[in-house]
């Protein structure tokens, strides 16, 4: 599939492995103890060689490693992964190469040889600085090396990020208060310039999906959440850095590429267990592929994926409004013409009166005539915002 739309495109790197499972983790992982770091790095290797040709059209711009926790497998094989990207694929000049990471990860060592082999961006999973909420969340690490964690990589790499957990089991406001002061005193003391906050869902299936029915977990109402969210919006700001998306806060300069392409709806490879790719061809056709979730059946799958699934151009429509409207990026009605033109044309302009009346509701901004932006109660309220643009799409096709 070729685009006539986006020449930048993204590599992402399922690193499956976790040491313990976390009771809200709905994510592709395996619990590992002895990790197979080189018959997985193998694989990976494997994988991306055999699909190069899908990016033969693109530059690829980003490259994310995602977990799990990439950070357990040894540079030597994050630097084999690497190099073969850069061998195979057709690069820009100083792409954004990310890594998640585990706070008792990140050490000076450890930091050392992952700036060695060309990670340029860390986003270590803090979650909280408060050692009752991590034992809540039973995390595997400490207040306080989740603290020491950010100092340390904000010594040594160009661009560090942090992830925090609001509305976790039986958290106080206070307790959130104090994590949100101490991220200020870091973005103000240690020029940190990008934070994720995000809401703790809890899914079905989870541990804790299982416990909140039996009653041992409880988490807070709905209220006390909007108001940590709200709490959250007004410390970011308070120190500069702007929502650019839902859950996510940086000074403008910082942000994620990677994540930003997803919400742009720009192609992307991803490899690994339980990874998706989306590739994205003319008139809005587009294909996503998943891999097996399981590392083993991966392995043994030698690179075929376990679905691929062809969106209609409605379909890819609607998910591209969705996921502009969860973005101040925004939906751009030029860009979406061009991409969908030649097969929804029509329904392109049957969908703008719903989104001129969500500028009216104050959820939506319009600017220079074509692009529509969510304020940041359209962000806050960015589920029921899908919600109307899919039963927009959905209803101008089906007349
Ligand atoms: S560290 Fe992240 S990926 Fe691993 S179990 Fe916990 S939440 Fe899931």
């Amino acid at each position: 599939m070729n685009s006539p739309v986006h020449q930048r495109a993204g590599i992402y790197v399922h690193i499956p492995f976790c040491e313990r499972l976390c009771p809200y983790c709905d994510f592709a992982v395996s619990i590992k103890v002895d990790i197979p770091h080189r018959e997985y790095t193998r694989a990976v290797l494997d994988e991306l060689q055999s699909r190069r040709d899908e990016m033969q059209h693109y530059r690829v711009a980003t490259i994310y490693f995602g977990g799990g926790t990439p950070s357990l497998l040894e540079p030597a094989m994050l630097g084999r992964i690497l190099e073969r990207i850069e061998q195979w694929f057709d690069l820009v000049d100083r792409p954004e190469v990310t890594m998640e990471a585990n706070p008792n990860q990140v050490t000076d060592e450890n930091l050392r040889r992952w700036t060695d082999i060309g990670i340029g961006r860390l986003s270590i999973g803090c979650q909280s600085f408060q050692d009752r909420h991590l034992e809540a969340l039973r995390r595997n690490h400490s207040g306080d090396q989740a603290f020491d964690a950010v100092q340390r990589a904000l010594e040594v790499m160009d661009r560090v990020s942090m992830d925090l957990m609001f509305a976790g089991p039986s958290q106080p406001m206070e307790e959130w208060g104090a994590d949100l002061e101490l991220m200020q005193r870091m973005v103000r003391e240690q020029g940190l310039d990008h934070v994720s906050g995000y809401n703790l869902t809890i899914e079905p299936g989870t541990a804790f999906w299982i416990r909140r029915k039996r009653g041992t977990v409880v988490t807070p109402d709905h209220d006390t959440a909007a108001a940590m969210l709200e709490r959250l919006v007004e410390a970011t700001d308070e120190v500069g850095l702007r929502r650019y998306e839902v859950s996510n806060f940086a000074v403008d300069g910082a942000e994620s590429e990677h994540n930003s392409s997803y919400w742009r709806g720009r192609p992307y490879l991803g490899v690994g267990a339980g990874a998706h790719s989306l590739q994205v061809g003319v008139g809005g056709r587009a294909q996503r592929r998943k891999n097996p979730r399981r590392y083993d059946d991966y392995i043994e799958a030698g690179g075929e994926p376990e679905e691929v699934e062809r969106l209609d151009p409605a379909d890819h429509l609607a998910e591209r409004l969705f996921l502009g409207a969860r973005s101040r990026r925004g939906v751009d009605i030029d860009e979406i013409q061009q991409l969908f033109g030649s097969s929804l044309g029509d329904v392109v302009d049957e969908v703008r009166p719903v989104l001129d009346d969500l500028v009216d509701r104050g959820w939506m901004r319009l600017d220079d005539g074509v692009v529509y932006r969510p304020t940041n109660r359209g962000l806050d309220f960015s589920d029921s915002l899908a919600q109307w643009l899919f039963e927009a799409v959905d209803e101008v096709v089906s007349t």
